[in-house]
């Protein structure tokens, strides 16, 4: 077993740091002010080679490793900000595609996910069901070369901007396919954006499809098979989800360790007493289980192994771990840490998330038992 990263992998990260120092942290103010990302972030992730990153190079692609992707967005995400999910998702949707995708659909629609031109989506969750796809109501119904659409998808990430998303729904058969949907298409709208806690510029909207024609020769995979699909995606996007959550939790302990040095107390610095000596240790060792398991998982990816029971054990694990470690941040950084001019606050409220998004964490223990029980 080897724990050390290779030459490029340390390239990769120290690019990724860079890059969310200069590119996003200073904007961050801004952001969340506005809950927008800017226009052209895109662009420069794909400048920066953070797109595309599992796709083979002829189709725009890095042709990289699921573990490099996890090693970026780790950088990424210690700015607490919802730039670094667009990255994950821009990859993972390229990757179902391209995995999905005949020849045609590959050619037309991977590379400009790779070159930052289109932004994806993925949409299962709907007004009456987010943890059980299997009870979706938008339809799907044959007319000639077409598929007509119909139906509401709620809390679809990106959902207004322009480029295709992978819409799941019942067709004519009551099973769930895949169809790649044009987000410009006609009889495709959207709501305003849902006003979230944490995550400013998400772009989190309601998408409502009324008539909405998808070419046949658009539905990704095979007709009726859209749930086998969904389900490898959101495993790895949960690998990816726990990528944030240790970044983002090594932020934590990043500022809390800077507050706690220079904080007095009782003529002390807050470093020189037991009790937060305590804290700050059990954070240390929280975050480092969490990021050797995030990395076995993303390896065994690149193996080739099958990770949704693996990714479900290491989200049940990972999320209460870190949330406790955003929780002892807080405290050590006392009421400066409930302030808005503090970087903790917003973290804090980023990793609120990932316990009910990309699967809830009971979803993950049902997937866990059910397989132990049947082993
Ligand atoms: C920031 C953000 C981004 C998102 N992006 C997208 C996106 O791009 N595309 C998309 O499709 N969706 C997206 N979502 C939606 C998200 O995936 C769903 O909200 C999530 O799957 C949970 O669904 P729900 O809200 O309907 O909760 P429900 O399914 O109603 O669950 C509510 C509670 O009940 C529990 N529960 C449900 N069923 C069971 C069960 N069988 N056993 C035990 N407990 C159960 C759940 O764990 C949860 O605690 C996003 C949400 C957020 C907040």
């Amino acid at each position: 077993m080897d724990f050390t990263l290779s030459g490029e992998s340390k390239m990769m990260v120290k690019a990724a740091r860079d890059f969310a120092e200069q590119e996003i942290d200073p904007i961050m103010a801004k952001v969340e002010e506005e809950d927008a990302l800017p226009d052209d972030i895109l662009q420069k992730f794909a400048k920066a080679r953070m797109l595309g990153m599992m796709i083979p190079k002829e189709y725009g692609g890095i042709g990289s490793s699921a573990l490099n992707i996890i090693l970026i967005l780790e950088e990424l995400a210690k700015t607490g900000s919802a730039a670094a999910f667009l990255v994950a998702f821009c990859n993972s949707i390229a990757e179902t595609i391209y995995n999905w995708g005949s020849e045609d659909i590959r050619k037309r629609f991977v590379p400009p996910l790779c070159d930052g031109s289109l932004c994806p989506a993925m949409a299962f969750t709907e007004p009456g069901t987010g943890s059980d796809p299997t009870a979706i109501t938008t339809t799907a119904k044959p007319d000639g070369d077409y598929y007509v659409l119909n139906g509401t998808k709620r809390f679809i990430s990106h959902g207004s901007k322009k480029g295709y998303g992978v819409f799941y729904a019942k067709d004519e058969t009551e099973k769930v396919t895949a169809f790649i949907v044009d987000k410009r298409s006609e009889g495709y709208t959207w709501s305003k954006p849902w006003a979230l806690m944490g995550l400013a510029g998400q772009d989190l909207v309601d998408v409502f499809l009324k008539d909405v024609k998808v070419p046949k020769e658009d539905i990704l995979g095979e007709k009726g098979k859209g749930f086998h699909i969904l389900l490898r995606w959101i495993a790895g996007e949960r690998v990816q989800q726990m990528a944030f959550m240790v970044g983002m939790g090594q932020e934590c302990l990043n500022e809390s360790l800077k507050y706690a040095k220079e904080r007095m107390v009782r003529g002390r610095p807050m470093t020189a007493m037991q009790g937060f000596q305590w804290m700050l240790a059990d954070m240390h060792a929280s975050i480092e289980a969490c990021r050797w398991w995030t990395y076995r998982i993303a390896s065994k990816q690149d193996e080739g192994g099958d990770i949704q029971v693996d990714s479900a054990a290491l989200k049940l694990f990972v999320v209460p771990a870190i949330q406790e470690v955003a929780r002892k941040a807080l405290q050590i950084h006392g009421s400066y840490g409930y302030c808005k001019d503090y970087k903790i606050e917003r973290l804090y409220r980023a990793i609120a998330h990932a316990g009910i998004t990309a699967s809830s964490t009971e979803i993950q223990k049902t997937l866990v038992g059910s397989a132990l029980a049947r082993s």
